[in-house]
Order: structure tokens, then C-alpha cells, then sequence
């Protein structure tokens, strides 16, 4: 095939086809929202793969979520690559594959164990300080010492008593897995020599959020290899912690000289007025102006939306949810996406993005009321709800890999207390189930039956309904979505395998896509995402930026985060506010987001346009 004709049937711009063709050394590829990187990015993989020998080795693909490796992967046997041909892996699931093969042990700490043993060190260490800004510190602080920083000694003791008590479990965190990779890489040489000869090629997707321990696992991943390929948008970082957004696109440039840039400048997503509004957000704050975009996709206006408190808001979102499916004439749902028009608009082609997962709470209770279906599809949400702890405890258990703490979910209606497992923990943190302890007698016999039955039957599916004939009928039904879902991810995986999806999960949440159903989604979780309606309830000083414990986030990066949101957005965009709203159970007086007044300020001074005003019903349009 000649270069032309491959251009034309992976559908590429000159722009993209470029980038895709370059395959003589490092290069990186900096580009806005919406201008095809990662479908530039899955072409380039597909290219080196199918011209590759195999026997040299494979292309070795990194997302940032096991949801964007999935995607990958299907994108990439669409284009007829070879399974076998690629390795497509998130940095923790590398991490995990390089722990496994070297044959260390890996025991991730569930969130039960993993918060267990926060509030343990917070116990122990006496420090002041809550459990969720000591798994905050602790990560800062391990990724902090990683770049060589020096932290201050509060936090330094917090680490160390930290990983006292995760020693003394054998339990890894999440962050573990990738910095205990990279010292196992760095320990056992012979190891590494070999693991990293099967790869030829290395591209990574969102580099934008990478953090030191994973730099320093590109970097040893890429030894030997001239072949690496980044792409990502610094405007979109969202993960701090970086030394500056574009830290790492900088140093890129440092560690591999020779690098060769690359620009995609065309957007394909979002119609121009969606793009006008999340410049004007970051104009003034963008270091590099060409991440500017264009698309020239003509569309909806922009509204903005002012109500009186959360629930009218939830009420507003809904009304336009109902209009908009009951319409026939909502056109270019996919503006400018040709094999995209004509389609009816469905429930599946909106998304509700919010800051906090709280804000879900009201907004889910008006769909249920007005029978919008929608699905937060949270892993987060799913590995908390009591029933699916109470099966991935179950099986735990009885893949002999349990302790203490599973006790927590694991207690057939019976209940576990705090003090009671804390005891247990400082006498033996390795308990296992099959001990003798007068507490656990009614546990022991249907323990002894699902055992009997976990070595009877290698089937998950199976193994999951006997534990759920356990579990009380009443509590069953009212979670009946979130066990389907488990049952989902269970399907033709052994119980092993089952556990190791479970844990590798990263605390994002992530909808499937195919189901006709609204997607209630948090902006971290919408990266990289696309959806023709989007709405953005909440925007308000305290969510964006949002301020937790008193404190504010990191204003430029919490920007950054409401650009992502808005440029997921391709043909309507919805922004909204409350006046009040409850927080905390106390209501509130709100003020509108500074950055949307940003965005109405840059507005205001364009003198040629006509002032933007409000309307009777609270209601503005921006662009
Ligand atoms: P983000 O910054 O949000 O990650 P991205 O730069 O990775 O975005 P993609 O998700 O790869 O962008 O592409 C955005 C949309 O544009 C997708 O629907 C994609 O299929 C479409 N697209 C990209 N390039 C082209 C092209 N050359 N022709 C037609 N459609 C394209
Ligand atoms: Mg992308």
C-alpha cells in the first residue's frame, strides 16, 4: 500500500499523518483537546506493529486508565493488528506485570485494608490529621521523594510510620506498584535486561499527567529503544504534582535529544462555540498559544444558567435532557462527524459532569423521579457498596488471601466492629480465616461450605451466586445493579484473575459507554472522553476550584480541570450555578465560579459584541 492510500483509509490529516509516519527516533506530540491524539497515537501503534518482527519484540502502548486501554485495544484490532503484536498497559498494570514476572510477592491492599491501615498510622503517629489528607500526604510525600525533594519532617515520620504498618501487613498501595517496579527493575539487572528486550517501541498516551516514579518508568523502559512517542496537552493536567504542567514535556526534550515535535492544530469534537468558550477560559494562562484550536464545526450557543439552589438546578438539567430527546430537530449531534449524522439523539450521547461525587446524589434523585436513566458507573462507588464488598471479601477468603479485615465485609449480616479487628490486627495481622477464635464460631461453618465449594468449582460466575445465596434477599435486591456489574467483570475470569482486575481498578470512575443511559461522571473521570450534550452543574467558587477542608485547590490546575470538562463537550454545552445549596447538610449562599466570571469578563471587553445578558429565565448564552 503506498503512503497515500494508507493515509486515506485510516482517515488522518496531514498533520496526524505525519506524526504517525515518524518512526526514526523520539518524537513528541503536543496538541490541544478534540485534534485526534489519541486516534494519531492508536494509528501510530498500528503502524509499527503490523510492519514490526515479532521476534524483535513488541509495541508497548501506555494509557493512564484500564478504561483507555480497553478502548486501544479494540481501536487497534479494528485496524487489524495482531493481538500479540502489542502490549497496551496502564502504568500500574505495567507495574503489576514487571512485580509478577520477577516473582515478588504482591499483596495490593483493598480500600477496606488500605483505609484500615491509614487510620492505624493516624492512630499510631499521633499526628492531627484526617484519613483523607493522610492518604493525600502519603502519596505527595512518596512521589515528592521520588524527584529527590526533601519533604518536611511531619510528613517524612507520616511515610515511615505509613510503611511500618504496610510492611508489617506485606500489603502494597496503588502508588507501590509502579515504584516497586521501578526498584525491582533497578535491583535485579539480569531481570531487566530481558524483560525490556521484547519491546521495540514505546508510545504513551496523556503525558501530560505523568508523575516522577512513572517518568522514571519510561525512561527505564527505554533503554535501549529510539522509538518512543508521547503525546498529550499540557492545558489538560490535571494530576499535580508535576513541578509545572509542562515539566515533563521538557524534560522529554532534555533526556532524548533529537526529540522531533509534532502539532495537530484541527479539532474534530466540538463545534466552535464550545471551543471559543474554554479559550477564553484559558488564554490568559496558557503557556503555548498553538494548543488553541479550531474546528470550524458550526453549533448550539453555549448557555449558562443561573438557579436558585441545587435542586432547581437538577430540575433545569433535566427539563433540557427531556426537550432535547423528545426533539427531532437537535442537529449535528456529532457536529461535523460525518458517519455520525443523521443519528437520533439518545440518553448514551450525554454526559453530567461534576466536580464532587456528593453533587450526584441530588441530580440522580430528580432522573429517578423523571425516569432519565442514567449511570454514574463509579468503580469507586461499586467497590463500596456492602454487597460487592461482601463478595470480593468472600473471595478473598477463600482464594486463602484474606486477613483481618475482611472481616469488615465479610460478616454475613453479622456485625464487625473497629475495635474488635484492631485488637485482632495488634495480636496477628496475618491471621487467616481458618483460626480459632470463639467471635468467629457462626462464621466458621459457612465458611467450611463455601470452601468446600471453592475447591469444587474454578468458575467465578458460580462461586460469586453461592456467596450471594449468603447475603441477605433485601439487601440483595436494593443493589442489584452494582452485582450485575461485578457478575459483568467476573464473566470467563477464574477467581484469581477476577481479584487482580478488581484491585488493579484505579479509583476512576468509569461508565460503559454502550448503555442507552446518561453518564453521570466526575471531571477527572472525563478525560479523554467525548460526548455530543454536556452539562456542568456546580459551577461555583468552592467547586471550581474546589475547596476542600477549607483550603482551595490549586487554582491553575483546577482551571485546567473545567477546560477538560468543556472541551469533552461537541456540539451543546450547559454550565450552570445554584445560588444556594446545601453543603455538609447546612445551606449555603454561593457565588458563581471565578473562572466562568473569567470567561464573562474577556466577553464584556470584546467591544464589537453585544453585551451578554440574562435573560427573564436565568439564562445566558456565551457564545
Ligand atoms: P483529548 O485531548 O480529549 O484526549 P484527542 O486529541 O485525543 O482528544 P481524539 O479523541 O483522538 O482526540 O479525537 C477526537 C475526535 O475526533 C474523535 O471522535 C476522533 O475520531 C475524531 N478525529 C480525529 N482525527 C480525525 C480525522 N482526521 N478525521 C475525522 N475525525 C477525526
Ligand atoms: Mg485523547
Amino acid at each position: 500500500r503506498t503512503r497515500k492510500e494508507e493515509k486515506a483509509v485510516l482517515q488522518l490529516n496531514d498533520e496526524q499523518e505525519a506524526a504517525v509516519h515518524y518512526t526514526h527516533g523520539p518524537s513528541l506530540i503536543i496538541a490541544g483537546p478534540g485534534t485526534g491524539k489519541t486516534r494519531t497515537l492508536t494509528c501510530k501503534i498500528a503502524r509499527m506493529a503490523k510492519k514490526a518482527d515479532v521476534s524483535k519484540g513488541v509495541v508497548l502502548a501506555i494509557t493512564f486508565t484500564r478504561k483507555a486501554a480497553e478502548e486501544m485495544k479494540e481501536r487497534l484490532d479494528n485496524l487489524g493488528v495482531d493481538e500479540g503484536n502489542v502490549l497496551v498497559q496502564t502504568f500500574h498494570g505495567l507495574g503489576y506485570e514487571i512485580l509478577e514476572e520477577s516473582g515478588e510477592q504482591i499483596q495490593l491492599a483493598d480500600r477496606n485494608v488500605y483505609e484500615f491501615l491509614i487510620r492505624q498510622t493516624i492512630r499510631k503517629s499521633g499526628l492531627n490529621i484526617n484519613v483523607h489528607s493522610a492518604k493525600q500526604r502519603i502519596s505527595d510525600v512518596k512521589k515528592m521523594m521520588f524527584t529527590g525533594a526533601v519533604p518536611d519532617n511531619e510528613s517524612f515520620f507520616l511515610l515511615t510510620s505509613y510503611e511500618k504498618e504496610m510492611n508489617a501487613a506485606g500489603m502494597m498501595d496503588f502508588d507501590d506498584l509502579v515504584i516497586k517496579s521501578i526498584e525491582c527493575l533497578e535491583k535485579k539487572k539480569s531481570f531487566y535486561e530481558k524483560f525490556i528486550k521484547r519491546f521495540t517501541a514505546v508510545c504513551i498516551d496523556e503525558y501530560q499527567d505523568l508523575d516522577a516514579a512513572q517518568y522514571r518508568l519510561v525512561k527505564l523502559m527505554t533503554k535501549d529503544i529510539s522509538k518512543i512517542t508521547a503525546i498529550g496537552d499540557p492545558n489538560q493536567s490535571i494530576y499535580g504534582f508535576r513541578g509545572g504542567d509542562s515539566f515533563y514535556f521538557d524534560q522529554f526534550r532534555k533526556d532524548w535529544p533529537g526529540t522531533k515535535l509534532f502539532r495537530l492544530t484541527r479539532n474534530y469534537r466540538s463545534s466552535e462555540n464550545i471551543l471559543s468558550t474554554a479559550w477564553k477560559l484559558m488564554e490568559s494562562s496558557s503557556e503555548d498559544s498553538s494548543l488553541k484550536v479550531i474546528s470550524g464545526i458550526p453549533g448550539r450557543p453555549v448557555v449558562l444558567k443561573v438557579c436558585s439552589d441545587e435542586k432547581k438546578e437538577a430540575e433545569w438539567i433535566a427539563d433540557c435532557i427531556q426537550k432535547g430527546i423528545g426533539g427531532t430537530g437537535h442537529h449535528a449531534i456529532y457536529a461535523g462527524m460525518d458517519d455520525h449524522e443523521g443519528d437520533r439523539f439518545g440518553f448514551s450521547d450525554i454526559a453530567v459532569l461534576v466536580r464532587t461525587r456528593k453533587q450526584m446524589d441530588i441530580i440522580g434523585d430528580v432522573f429517578l423521579k423523571k425516569g432519565i436513566p442514567f449511570q454514574t458507573g463509579s468503580e469507586k462507588s461499586l467497590q463500596e457498596n456492602a454487597v460487592v464488598k461482601e463478595i470480593i471479601a468472600a473471595f478473598r477468603i477463600l482464594s486463602g488471601q484474606a486477613m483481618v479485615w475482611d472481616l469488615f465485609s465479610f460478616s454475613f449480616g453479622i456485625p464487625c466492629k473497629e475495635s474488635w479487628i484492631q485488637k485482632l490486627w495488634e495480636e496477628n495481622p496475618l491471621l487467616s480465616f481458618h483460626m480459632e477464635k470463639k467471635e468467629m464460631g457462626s462464621l466458621n461453618k459457612k465458611i467450611s461450605a463455601l470452601t468446600k465449594m471453592y475447591h469444587s468449582s474454578r468458575d467465578s460466575i458460580q462461586l460469586m451466586e453461592a456467596v450471594l445465596d449468603e447475603v441477605d434477599p433485601e439487601k440483595k435486591k436494593r443493589d442489584d445493579l452494582f452485582v450485575a456489574a461485578l457478575l459483568k467483570k467476573a464473566e470467563k475470569k477464574d477467581p484469581a484473575a477476577f481479584l487482580k482486575e478488581i484491585f488493579l481498578e484505579k479509583e476512576i470512575d468509569t461508565v460503559s459507554e454502550k448503555a442507552e443511559k446518561v453518564s453521570m461522571i466526575t471531571l477527572h473521570a472525563s478525560k479523554g472522553l467525548e460526548f455530543p450534550m454536556v452539562f456542568m452543574p456546580g459551577c461555583e467558587e468552592g467547586f471550581l476550584p474546589h475547596r476542600k477542608g477549607g483550603k482551595s485547590l490549586d487554582e491553575d490546575e483546577e482551571r485546567r480541570l473545567f477546560y477538560v470538562g468543556i472541551t469533552r463537550a461537541a456540539s451543546s454545552l450547559w454550565l450552570s450555578w445554584a445560588k444556594r445549596r446545601r453543603i455538609f447538610g447546612k445551606s449555603e449562599e454561593r457565588m458563581i465560579s471565578p473562572f466562568v466570571r473569567d470567561i464573562l469578563f474577556l466577553l464584556a471587553e470584546e467591544k464589537e459584541r453585544k453585551a451578554v445578558k440574562e435573560k427573564k429565565d436565568g439564562q445566558m448564552r456565551l457564545f
